[in-house]
């Protein structure tokens, strides 16, 4: 007996609603449509505001985490001596190329520049200050 050697052909082939639409509730498929739509753009305005969150929170975040450095670093600087353990001046810098002196204290990173250096902490010694002359 002989057989088909493909059986698909005896399945009946299932036409979309564009191609038989009268076969179809094109009403209720339109609604349909509509609701995947908005269902899509609901979703999207979800992803969108859930992204600007985490964005905001991640900005947030750095702000904070920069406040938070600088205000370390003022601590550190306001707690500094300036001073070496073996007492004397723990600030090193140069002159710039108009004359001014900038120091960094290498304890606490505070700068000093020109007539804030305070006194007693200026490096004395040969090339104590470097820079142009
Ligand atoms: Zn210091």
């Amino acid at each position: 007996m002989p057989t088909e050697p493909n059986d698909t052909k005896f399945k009946p082939a299932v036409k979309s609603p564009a191609q038989d639409p009268d076969n179809y509730n094109v009403d209720a498929l339109e609604k349909r449509l509509k609701l995947i739509q908005l269902q899509r753009l609901e979703r999207e305005e979800a992803l969108l505001a859930e992204a600007d969150k985490a964005l905001i929170q991640s900005r947030q975040a750095g702000i904070d985490s920069v406040k938070m450095k600088m205000a370390n670093e003022a601590a550190k600087q306001r707690g500094c001596s300036h001073l070496k353990e073996n007492g004397r001046t723990h600030l090193a810098g140069q002159k710039d190329h108009s004359g001014i002196i900038n120091l960094i204290c290498q304890g606490c990173q505070k700068h000093f520049k020109g007539d804030q250096i305070p006194a007693g902490l200026f490096p004395t010694g040969d090339g104590a200050v470097g820079g142009p002359h």
